[in-house]
């Protein structure tokens, strides 16, 4: 009898970035340079495929009416569009229910919702918290305040200079006990992809809950949370194709109902007398006032964009255009680049810094051949500062780019050199 053949694991579809060009309407804006828009920005905030643009117009134009309290058509249609955005952002990054699924602004917004509502109820005087060297000024500012008014004390794990995260530094200090550890997932001014499941389980021996700041990972690979054992996680709706305005915090549900609300007034309440107030539950317990209900719909939308091209040709892609530019950039004099240099852990984003030229005069010069890059601090002036650097030159790639792009940003730097340096 013949033995039945395993299936063939199907490859992930190769995303062809030119092709995908034609989705997103901003690349048919004619550029002050007369080229075709190279945006290498997307770390910064991405550009918004039709099908989001869309679903926004039609969320405002036929299914708008405010959310969970009208006990009419309309708004049962605009209250299932809210929540079924949230429904798919759940199952996009593997959370076991919806109820563990906050909207919140942004990632910057949840990860202060953690540090007022879980921190301020849960630290004492001379406790320890965690962040680490690598972090976006969202992921540190929150903890420094809340060390500050908690009388907590607020340490950052070391970096390698490669840009990777210490790990004999990170046990070294989780041996004290810290109460958490506060980490990002992909560094948007490094690239660097950090070891999170092991993290969180070295973290958990430890006694430490973990915050994971995933504004760059859940927009380019694939994130489940539930298997990278985080506690809490933070994301962004306009980092991944969604509109602004929108962002999530996931956080396990025991955590969310025993927390208390970080704002408080309407639709975040259950009674209300004159006396007191009981709440409503997770996750409306966090959502006071009138949400980002078309918006909702929008992420719920960018959402199915990136499960159609697949999360893991979602990464593959960009592996690809990083190795490629990793090693073109490697190839240009008195260029310096951040970060790892293995692709296995580094995500779509090189930064670099050229001997004699500004970031801001390269951006400048590049802006001129219609390539937009970042240039700045990147909001990790912490991180700048551990490569002696003010600024960096930021290129981040996503779905829409190919090698065209990544040859075009190499020819643009080297005419800039050829330019100030005469090189
Ligand atoms: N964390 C990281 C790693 C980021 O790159 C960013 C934004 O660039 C944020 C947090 C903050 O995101 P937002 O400004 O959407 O709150």
């Amino acid at each position: 009898m013949a033995l039945p053949h395993a299936a063939p694991v199907a490859a992930p579809r190769a995303i062809d970035g030119a092709r995908l060009r034609a989705d997103f309407p901003a690349f048919e804006r004619p550029t002050r340079s007369g080229r075709p828009l190279a945006f290498l920005d997307s770390a910064a905030s991405s550009l918004k495929p039709r099908s989001v643009i869309d679903t926004l117009a039609d969320a405002y134009g036929h299914h708008y009416a405010n959310v969970h309290r009208g006990i009419y058509e309309l708004s049962e249609d605009a209250t299932a569009r809210y929540e079924g955005g949230r429904r798919r952002l759940t199952r996009f990054i593997g959370a076991g229910s919806w109820r563990e699924v906050v909207f919140v602004r942004n990632a910057t917004e949840a990860i202060n919702l953690v540090a007022f509502s879980w921190g301020r109820s849960n630290l004492r005087p001379g406790d320890l918290l965690l962040s680490t060297q690598m972090e976006h000024h969202a992921n540190l500012v929150p903890w420094q305040q809340l060390a500050s008014e908690t009388g907590a004390t607020l340490e950052y794990v070391a970096i390698t200079d490669d840009g990777r995260l210490d790990l004999d530094d990170l046990r070294a200090r989780l041996a004290r006990g810290p109460k958490l550890l506060a980490v990002g997932h992909v560094s948007n001014a490094l690239g660097t992809i950090n070891p999170v499941a092991e993290i969180a389980s070295l973290a958990h021996a430890a006694g430490a809950l973990v915050l994971l700041d995933a504004a760059q990972s859940v927009p380019h690979l694939p994130v489940d949370v539930a298997a990278l054992g985080v506690d809490f996680a933070a994301l962004s709706g306009h980092k991944m194709l969604g509109p602004s305005g929108i962002g999530a915090l996931w956080a396990r549900r025991e955590l969310l109902d025993a927390m208390p609300p970080f704002l408080t007034g309407g639709s975040m309440i259950s009674r209300v007398t004159l006396q007191g107030t009981e709440f409503n539950e997770t996750p409306w317990k966090f959502e006071a006032g009138t949400p980002a209900i078309a918006e909702a719909a929008g992420l719920g939308a960018a959402v199915d964009y990136l499960t159609g091209l697949g999360m893991d040709a979602v990464r593959a892609h960009e592996r690809e255009l990083f190795a490629a530019a990793w090693d073109a950039l490697g190839g240009i004099d008195g260029l310096r680049r951040l970060g790892p240099s293995d692709p296995d852990v580094h995500g779509g984003v090189i930064s670099f810094d050229l001997e004699g030229i500004h970031p801001h005069d390269l951006a400048t010069l590049l802006d001129a051949e219609g390539i937009a890059v970042r240039a700045g601090h990147h909001c990790a002036q912490p991180l700048m500062m551990r490569y002696d650097l003010a600024a960096a030159t930021r290129a981040s790639f996503y779905v829409y780019n190919d090698h065209d792009d990544v040859e075009r940003l190499v020819a643009g730097i080297r005419a800039a050199q050829r330019r100030f340096n005469g090189h």
